[in-house]
């Protein structure tokens, strides 16, 4: 039987924090089009978005602000297509989750 688990991208967060990721720098890889939708900012680095250690969220992508359990994406409607790409419980979605502690 299987149990089913609504998942809250707002109450997570996951996939936009790096936690103890080795690759911390490189969360969210950026696409040509991604840069031009973002525009002239300075939190793209080369082609990723630059990432803060906050004292709630840890290692996070600088535009996801909130606190545990309420976050959001400050550039949601401009978001890059590796975020958009993310489903809500596919396998990057539970893989991130389990990252950071969620799920097991
Ligand atoms: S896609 Fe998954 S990991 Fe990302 S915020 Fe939503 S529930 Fe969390
Ligand atoms: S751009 Fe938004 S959705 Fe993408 S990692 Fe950053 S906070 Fe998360």
């Amino acid at each position: 039987m299987f149990k089913v688990v609504e998942l809250d991208c707002q109450s997570c967060g996951a996939c936009c924090i790096s936690s103890k990721d080795p690759d911390a720098d490189k969360l969210c890889h950026l696409l040509d089009t991604d840069k031009v939708r973002l525009g002239s900012d300075e939190h793209i680095i080369g082609d990723h978005i630059a990432t803060k250690v906050d004292r709630d969220l840890g290692c996070a992508c600088v535009y996801l602000v909130g606190v545990p359990g309420k976050v959001s994406c400050q550039v949601f409607e401009r978001r890059p297509l590796a975020c958009v790409l993310i489903d809500v419980g596919d396998k990057q979605c539970a893989k991130a989750r389990k990252r950071i502690g969620l799920d097991g």
